[in-house]
């Protein structure tokens, strides 16, 4: 039987954690470590000047069906760590899986994102790993995703996958029967340049960091092609981000 490790970055309320649980529940054993508020954008951070504090408590996944979940004040990273490394200590982890997100990972949003964290942190630590989000909040959309998320286990569960490379899946809306899945290269994101201000009550500014909500360049084979050609997108990440192709000219500098 396999043992699979959850976590997310939205936290224990987050929208898209029951259903993922009760999708890969069939695999075989689940543990789930996830933070107790959100940390959506946590990137890879952790917990280093405080202590780290777990509680256990139930969810519950339907009627009379309950799973004991722990719950964290740390990020995402420190909840797999946490996970391999105490809950699971010299027990064999098959897979760790983060999300299901409740928003996109494209691009560059993958070096922000805790719940792409969650599957490199795992990556990190020897163990197969993806991360899965859907780009639009909706209940027809999380469905869709734990059904992807199942599929995605299984192949990985069965293939594993190369050391220190790790799977970012996006599912987006409305996916069609006769849409199917692309494996993509990260495109690029475009954030928003503005950044509004105002007043806060006490007489202090205040200003907004994450206004809009990012554009992207559909290149052919990306990520944020696939999703708006209503693709599940799969992109292969590696824990190496080494730019092999400015070595030779680096070298050419001559320190
Ligand atoms: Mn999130």
């Amino acid at each position: 039987m396999s043992r699979i490790l959850i976590s997310n970055d939205d936290g224990i309320y987050g929208i898209g954690l029951n259903t993922l649980i009760k999708a890969i529940r069939p695999l075989g054993e689940v543990i789930v470590v996830v933070p107790d508020s959100e940390r959506s954008a946590a990137s890879h951070s952790i917990t280093l000047h405080k202590p780290f504090r777990v509680q256990r408590m139930p969810i519950e996944l339907g009627v009379k069906d309950l799973i004991y979940v722990y719950v964290a004040n740390g990020t995402p990273s420190d909840c797999v760590k946490f996970g391999i490394h105490q809950v699971l200590k010299d027990k064999k982890v098959d897979l760790v899986i983060g999300g299901i997100n409740n928003g996109p990972n494209l691009g560059e949003d993958t070096i922000y994102s805790g719940t792409v964290a969650v599957a490199r942190q795992g990556a990190m630590l020897g163990v197969p790993a993806f991360a899965i989000s859907v780009t639009k909040d909706s209940k027809p959309s999380f469905l869709m995703a734990a059904k992807i998320a199942y599929k995605i286990a299984k192949k990985v569960l069965k293939n594993k996958l190369p050391a220190r490379v790790f799977l970012n899946v996006n599912v987006p809306p409305n996916l069609n029967h006769n849409s199917s899945l692309k494996v993509t290269s990260l495109g690029r994101r475009v954030y928003g340049k503005a950044i509004p201000s105002g007043i806060d009550p006490r007489g202090n500014p205040y200003y907004w960091l994450a206004g809009d909500v990012p554009k992207g360049i559909p290149e052919k084979g990306t990520d944020i092609e696939a999703i708006k050609s209503h693709f599940v997108s799969v992109t292969p990440l590696t824990l190496d981000s080494t730019c092999n192709s400015f070595l030779p000219e680096l070298n050419s500098w001559k320190f």
